[in-house]
């Protein structure tokens, strides 16, 4: 059956219904506005909204490329340009406000080369870097790494500790990565720096770093059934229990 001529476009309805939603004010009490361009179609946003809720209020729903909404979890990286500006910018779109004149395009995932590994079966100095990822040899000291990293994590300093071996100093200056990709996305010598930087984390945690006293406790206490009889009953207990039972627990000391 042939659409009314009147009847909304389902992004107008989308936007609609996301407008409460992402301004949590009435359209008529917002005082400034910016114009962004998505693919080219231009939109008038509220001025203080995020890349991620501007795109929502133009209409656009996520399905991928979204997550926590709180900067953490590095589904949203984004590259962007402003208005007369040659250069490409990266954020996250959970993060980074929309500003007037905003140019937004969709873009392919981040490349994510994932080799598999043992790392039991790894020895620990750079040769397990350099044979997963010998693209790092490839590393021309650009920086353009770092100048992506909305985390503002020095990128190019852990892949130089990645081909210096330096696997503590590694583990150190990524710990913070979220895996957004964006430095991926922008290296010349086509290096997965989380990657590297995972692998990195993993081999500083198995052979660089003690074993902790508590934890072969706790591992002597879980192979003796310590706790079984508690995780039955949170196995078995309603999502109200569960909540019970959290607001009442017992908090480590700091
Ligand atoms: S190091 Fe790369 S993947 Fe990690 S947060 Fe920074 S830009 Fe994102
Ligand atoms: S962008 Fe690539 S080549 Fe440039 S410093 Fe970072 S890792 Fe090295």
């Amino acid at each position: 059956m042939a659409k009314k001529k009147t009847e909304k476009s389902v992004m107008d309805r989308i936007a609609e219904a996301n407008k409460p939603v992402t301004t949590g004010v009435d359209e008529k009490d917002i005082k400034q506005w910016v114009m962004i361009y998505i693919m080219g179609r231009g939109y008038k946003v509220p001025a203080d909204l995020t890349i991620l809720t501007a795109m929502e209020f133009a209409g656009y729903r996520f399905v991928r490329g979204v997550g926590c909404r709180q900067g953490f979890c590095g589904a949203c990286g984004t590259v962007y340009r402003k208005a007369g500006e040659y250069k490409l910018q990266t954020g996250l779109a959970c993060q980074t406000r929309v500003e007037d004149g905003m140019y937004l395009v969709q873009i392919p995932f981040s490349p994510a080369k994932k080799p598999i590994y043992n790392i039991q079966k790894e020895p620990y100095d750079v040769s397990v870097l350099l044979k997963y990822f010998p693209e790092i040899a490839r590393c021309v000291s650009c920086n353009t790494c770092s100048k992506a990293c909305p985390q503002d994590i020095e990128t190019m300093d852990y892949i130089q500790c990645a081909l210096r071996g330096d696997f503590e100093e590694l583990a150190e200056i990524s710990f913070d990565c979220i895996r957004c990709g964006l430095c991926a996305m922008r290296c010349p010598a086509e290096i997965v720096q989380y990657n590297v930087g995972q692998l990195g984390r993993r081999m500083y945690g198995r052979y660089g770093l003690k074993k902790p006293e508590h934890l072969k406790v706790r591992i002597k206490e879980l192979e003796a059934k310590k706790f079984d009889k508690e995780l039955d009953v949170l196995e078995k207990a309603s999502k109200e229990k569960l909540v019970e039972l959290y607001a009442a627990r017992v908090r480590e000391k700091d």
